[in-house]
């Protein structure tokens, strides 16, 4: 039989504002069209992203974004088989933004909504893009999440470790605002590493001392700040190559534990495919360094062109795509979910707050 579904998907719970077509045939999936606008520059003053103004962008800007993609796609609204929206984790306010919208559509043209978990998104994406079956193990690196993922099913996600306290791509960016570098800081940090020598300061190896794979950033974080605070304190003041070697002495430590990281994970899980996600994936040592790992345990490495491993909507219309075909419930009544693991059984984190897990 010629199937053919054909998903909205948006997506709101950061700082991009984004909406995208997905068609999935027997012949395959095809991303018809995939808008992200982001919120850089309007969060970039505060040196980090400020949640009533990421939400008010979204309200502004999402009803855009989702004509652009139907325009972009060529696919009327009566065109669609699915709405499908982020419910969580993510900030509040943009959550709400995006639910409100998909639910006023789905309402006024019947077609069905389906919430999606922002996680599961970018832990799907791979099937998406290259087609890949289960199981395989995922590493999500991003500003807001590090984890590591065995995706058994569209619905099947075990989390073997993941970071007790910041996100690495928040350490990136805490590591370029201390250095006054602009934000969002990963690249900076990485362009500034590649001048330095990561050997001058010797910067700790967060958990590395600890079975498992679970991964902390924010001791490596203080102890960056307290080397700046030192050189400066000799020194009067910083030099580029100052800067350069802390960068790269930084990325270096982030590199050793998430390649050490990865071995354990494909150890405990010894799946055929290593897939990363997430805007810290962008890094190229990062990946070289998760590449080798996955080359030593027979794993192919998989990593999603840059704009589908970012926070994008194609990702949730293929999520929601990917629940329809399986026809798990449509969760299309939840309401919007600041934490949301992927994984429920997990056990609780470090740090994970008093309402329990965020992510
Ligand atoms: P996301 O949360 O997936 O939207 O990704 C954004 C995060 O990725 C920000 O924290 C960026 O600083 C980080 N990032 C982007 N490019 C790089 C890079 N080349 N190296 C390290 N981090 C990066
Ligand atoms: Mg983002």
């Amino acid at each position: 039989m010629n199937q053919s579904l054909t998903f909205l998907g948006i997506e709101s719970s950061c700082d991009d504002t984004a909406a995208a077509v997905v068609r999935w045939s027997d012949a395959g999936a095809e991303v018809l069209s995939s808008v992200v606008e982001g919120q850089a520059a309007l969060h970039a003053p505060f040196g980090g992203v400020v949640p009533e103004i990421a939400a008010r962008a979204h309200a502004e800007r999402l009803d855009h974004a989702v004509e652009a993609a139907l325009a972009q796609a060529g696919v009327p609204l009566a065109g669609l088989d699915g709405i499908a929206v982020t419910a969580g984790p993510g900030l509040i306010g943009g959550l709400l933004s995006g639910q409100m919208l998909a639910r006023g559509l789905s309402a006024a043209t019947g077609v069905p909504l389906i919430s999606v978990n922002h996680l599961a998104g970018h832990a799907l994406t791979p099937r998406l893009t290259d087609g890949i079956g289960f199981p395989y193990l995922m590493l999500l690196v991003s500003g807001g999440h590090c984890q590591f993922l065995a995706v058994e099913g569209p619905d099947q996600f075990r989390r073997l470790g993941s970071t007790i306290d910041d996100a690495p791509g928040e350490a990136f960016d805490k590591i370029a605002k201390l250095l006054a570098l602009p934000q969002p800081g990963g690249p900076h940090v990485e362009r500034e590493a590649a001048l330095g020598d990561p050997k001058r300061f010797a910067f700790p190896r967060p958990l590395l001392d600890r079975p498992g794979c679970d991964l902390s950033f924010s001791g490596l974080k203080t102890a960056v700040l307290r080397a700046r605070d030192e050189v400066i304190a000799q020194n009067g003041g910083l030099t580029v190559q100052d800067r350069r070697d802390l960068c790269a002495g930084f990325q270096a430590a982030v590199a050793d534990v998430l390649a050490e990281k990865t071995r354990r994970a494909l150890a405990a899980f010894p799946a055929p495919v290593l897939a990363v996600a997430g805007g810290v994936a962008a890094n190229v040592v990062l990946r070289e360094r998760l590449q080798v790992a996955a080359a030593q345990a027979g794993a192919r490495f998989l990593a999603p062109p840059l704009r589908l491993c970012t926070d994008n909507g194609a990702m949730i219309a293929w999520a929601g795509i990917e629940r329809h075909r399986a026809a798990l419930p449509p969760e299309g009544g939840m309401a919007a979910r600041s934490r949301w693991p992927l994984d429920e059984s997990a056990a609780p984190l470090i740090g994970h707050g008093r309402r329990g897990a965020k992510a």
